[in-house]
């Protein structure tokens, strides 16, 4: 009998592990998806919401692909129990589904700060397109937006909002912006940029309550300064969708705990994207690498693993990458690495900062900023992350690059990064292309 694959979510890993099943499999198999969204891209709803692309753009798969890969398609419909022992899946509306292997790929949902009022109109998250479309029909220019957090789904929306004519306010209750994302010196300089650009940032900023103020929002801080929005999003974290694999016996602590096949504790089950608590590149330990790089990777790794396939994963390096008006804001690996060897440098001219981490030899974190319209900014990012992603030993290199963090370029043509990069590839082979559909495997 043909193998019944099951891929519980519709997203970026559970997409990309539909294809790679069908790229990489001798025999048909049966693949039935259940989703509770249509399959889409959270990743480009900023350029959804400035308009820059029509709702249709953000779908990755229509039902009419889905039917052309043979894909047996549960969409709008959630899965709400998982039994191991007997192979089967129940969805919300009854329907049990039986299969050999399946992949829970379910992401993450936004949080929201639980202060009263939090879950009133004109509160919004921004994570699902259904929030998007929320965002969207609320806003208008010369709206005043308050962004209630200042991590990095926050910046992804940032450009979108002031595109829209609307006036910006971001409130984050951490001393700095982008806590989790940049260092103190790092955020400084983003600070200041964002208010020579019309942002108002107030940082340290403990919201309370929202409430009603004539169909308007008003928030509230103990130390006083209320605020009233037109529009409140509320971008204060996420968390993995998991509460419904309770008592399916696969083994959770962050997210499910996956191996380097990615398979759970119960090993016809894999996960993979935001739910798995996978391999980390740099530090060889399990952690949620909630970003779009590592959804596709553990995609694709899951897929091969479920057409017969042995696949081992390396890790995911996290990885994330900001553009707010015109500055370009990124960290790579282990930025925040406390017993590393670090080298920094900030120009005076301009807000451009590199801070470089190092285990020995090997560069394992970095973060760089700059204006987008520098030159260096660009080619920097990437070399950063290829330095960082390759792990080569930097020999002499080290030294120039502790001496002058802002000359990448000679020490990563030097130690033959890329030709280090170039033969590694996810499921050893080159990728295909993406076809009549717009998910490259
Ligand atoms: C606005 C925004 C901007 C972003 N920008 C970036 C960026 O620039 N770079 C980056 O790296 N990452 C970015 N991300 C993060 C990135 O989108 C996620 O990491 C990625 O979508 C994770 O993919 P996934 O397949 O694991 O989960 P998702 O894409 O979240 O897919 C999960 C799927 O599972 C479904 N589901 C959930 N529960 C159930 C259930 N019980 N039963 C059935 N189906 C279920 C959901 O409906 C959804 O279809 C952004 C996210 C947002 C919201």
């Amino acid at each position: 009998m043909a193998a019944r694959h099951l891929i519980i979510g519709g997203g970026t890993a559970g997409m990309n592990a539909i294809r790679t099943i069908r790229e990489e499999e001798t025999e048909r198999s049966t693949i039935t998806l259940v989703s509770a969204e249509r399959p889409y891209s959270r990743m480009v709803l900023p350029y959804y919401l400035d308009r820059s692309i029509a709702e249709s753009h953000v779908f990755t798969a229509t039902p009419k692909i889905l039917a052309g890969w043979g894909v047996t398609a549960h969409v709008g419909k959630r899965a709400t129990a998982l039994d191991t022992k007997a192979n089967v899946c129940t969805l919300d509306d009854g329907t049990k589904v039986e299969y050999d292997d399946c992949l829970i790929a379910t992401g993450s949902s936004a949080v929201r700060a639980p202060v009263p009022g939090a879950d009133g109109p004109g509160v919004h998250s921004f994570w699902t397109l259904e929030q998007a479309r929320g965002v969207i029909a609320q806003i208008r220019p010369g709206s005043h937006v308050v962004m209630v957090g200042a991590g990095f789904i926050a910046f992804t929306i940032l450009n979108s909002i002031l595109a829209l004519g609307a006036t910006l306010t971001i409130v984050e209750v951490a001393p700095r912006i982008l806590p989790r994302m940049i260092d103190d010196t790092g955020a400084g300089l983003v600070e200041e940029w964002l208010k020579r650009h019309g942002v108002k940032v107030r940082t340290g900023a403990r919201l309370t309550k929202i409430t009603d103020a004539k169909g308007r929002q008003k928030l509230s801080f103990p130390t006083g300064g209320d605020l009233v929005a037109d529009v409140v999003i509320m971008a204060t974290g996420i968390r993995t969708n998991l509460d419904w694999l309770k008592d399916s016996g696969v083994r959770v602590n962050q997210g499910i705990v996956v191996d380097e096949h990615l398979r759970s504790s119960v090993p016809n089950v894999y996960a993979a994207g935001d739910v798995a608590e996978g391999r980390d590149l740099i530090s060889g330990a399990n952690a949620v690498h909630a970003i779009e790089p590592t959804a596709q990777e553990h995609g694709r790794v899951v897929g091969a693993n479920m057409a017969g396939k042995t696949v081992s994963y390396r890790g995911s390096l996290i990885i994330n990458i900001v553009e707010v008006c015109h500055l370009d804001v990124a960290s790579f690996g282990a930025w925040e690495d406390a017993r590393a060897e670090t080298a920094s440098g900030v120009k005076a001219d301009r807000p451009a900062y590199r801070k470089l981490l190092w285990r020995g030899e090997r560069l394992v974190g970095a973060i760089i900023l700059g204006p987008s319209s520098d030159i260096w900014t660009t080619n920097d990012v990437g070399m950063l992350k290829g330095l960082v992603q390759s792990g080569v030993g930097l020999g002499r290199w080290k030294a120039h690059l502790k001496a002058n963090p802002f000359d990448i370029k000679p020490a990563f043509i030097a130690t033959k990064t890329t030709s280090a990069l170039l033969p590694e590839t996810i499921l050893g082979r080159p990728s295909k292309a993406p076809g009549e559909t717009p998910v490259a495997v």
